[in-house]
């Protein structure tokens, strides 16, 4: 097991630590334990269930203004509650509902979103699904073609996205669209528009990845009507928004508890079978032990740096890169000490247990190749990070 905390915990934070474990023995029930955790599983319900639970403690609206239900945490609180809900092995809160179309719409959403949208978020009676990438435009955002042309008091939207992760589940798409054809308005030429997901013309048709599961799609449009209202702020800045958006992405991509959970599963697995007296393996991980924790303290710095700031930067790029490749590095190392097991793809329902590990580590590890690649390739981080480094006389973090 990992140490829980890689910095100490002051009286305060040891007492709402304990405040989070009262509310998880509380609120949790045990059939929500483990049903939505990062793509292995995915159950809508408990995971509605779970974050209304939260919203009303207040303990999920800590980036919204408090016009709108938002309630203050500090960094440490939403770091205390993310690795006590972790290992709880709670649903995970819908990051892209609340701090991802959540927030750009307290900050640039018109009066009817605010009025209307905001508090279905808050429910979790609207799940919101993200459309951004398409067949021609992945790591070049800006080359986005869906087009979307005024028409009266609305937009007709023609065009595809892919790689839709649960817009299958969702009722909302969040579409990056272009509004502006002229080439050389690129990246000024762009909208966002929030599209419900059982509109006349919209077709969502599955993409089965590698893991055997049903997460993403493509969505077609052909001639979908959206009412002008569901246009995110101004028409022709939706690159402006997308960039938020996109950092915060990666700002939930980074989180490392996950890591930390799985983790803890191979290090179970690797002592029920003895494997830790081989000292080759005990050595490899204990130094994942080491990196998880170091990575840990440079998650807290990095993200109290933006919070200081009050923007997001190069950091979340920076965070997502070793965030991503260390949850590689650890299934690799539950790969190579599996042994046989390592190559079995699981029954979709067999339990996912310390002991039972095995039964889910290759269908983790396969949706895990994806972790470097979503959110924004970490080639394109890697240029994120270095154009600042260039442009800086002094050191980064
Ligand atoms: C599991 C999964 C879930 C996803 N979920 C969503 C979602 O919900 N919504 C959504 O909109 N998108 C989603 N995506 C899409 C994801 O954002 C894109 O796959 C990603 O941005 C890369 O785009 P691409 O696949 O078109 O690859 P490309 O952009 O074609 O890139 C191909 C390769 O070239 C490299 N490359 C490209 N340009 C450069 C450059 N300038 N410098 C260096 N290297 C470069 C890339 O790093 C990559 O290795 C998801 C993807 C995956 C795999």
């Amino acid at each position: 097991m990992t140490a829980l905390y890689a910095v100490p915990l002051s009286e305060e934070e040891l007492a709402f630590r304990d405040d989070v474990r009262l509310f998880i023995a509380e609120k949790l029930r045990p059939e929500w334990r483990g049903v939505s955790e990062l793509w292995l599983r995915f159950e809508m319900e408990p995971l509605q269930a779970w974050t209304r639970e939260v919203v009303a403690k207040g303990w999920a609206t800590w980036d919204w203004p408090q016009e709108y239900g938002g309630r203050p945490m500090t960094l440490m609180q939403r770091y205390i509650f993310n690795t006590e809900t972790a290992l709880a092995r709670a649903p995970l809160i819908p990051h892209i509902n609340l701090h991802m179309v959540g927030t750009l719409i307290c900050e640039f959403g018109n009066a009817w979103m605010k009025r209307t949208l905001l508090p279905r978020i808050l429910d979790c009676s609207d799940f919101y699904s993200q459309g951004f990438s398409e067949p021609e435009a992945g790591s070049d955002l800006a080359a986005a073609r869906t087009a979307a042309v005024r028409d009266g008091e609305d937009y007709l939207v023609n065009g595809q996205k892919i790689w839709s992760t649960n817009a299958h589940r969702a009722n909302e798409l969040f579409t990056i669209v272009r509004t502006n054809p002229d080439p050389a308005s690129r990246h000024r030429g762009l909208s966002i528009l929030l599209i419900p997901l059982d509109s006349p013309g919209l077709t969502v048709r599955p993409i089965r990845s590698i893991d055997g599961l049903h997460h993403l799609n493509e969505v077609f449009f052909d001639n979908v009507r959206v009412p002008a209202k569901r246009l995110l702020g101004e028409e022709n800045e939706g690159w402006k928004y997308s960039m938020l958006m996109l950092a915060r992405e990666r700002e939930a991509i980074a989180d490392l508890r996950p890591t930390i959970v799985m983790m803890n599963d191979v290090m179970e697995v690797a002592r029920e079978a003895g494997l830790l007296e081989d000292a080759k393996i005990a050595e490899r991980a204990q130094q994942l032990l080491w990196e998880l924790d170091a990575l840990e303290m440079m998650e807290l710095r990095v993200l109290n740096a933006v919070e200081e700031k009050c923007e997001d930067g190069y950091e979340a790029s920076f965070l997502k890169i070793s965030g991503s490749t260390l949850r590689q590095e650890v299934l690799q190392f539950a790969r190579e000490i599996l042994g046989p097991l390592g190559a079995v793809m699981p029954s979709a329902t067999a339990p996912r247990s310390p002991s039972g590990y095995g039964e889910h580590f290759v269908t983790d590890a396969l949706i895990n190749r994806a972790a470097t690649i979503y959110g924004g390739s970490n080639e394109i981080q890697r240029n994120i990070v270095g154009k600042v480094a260039f442009s800086r006389q002094g050191p980064l973090l």
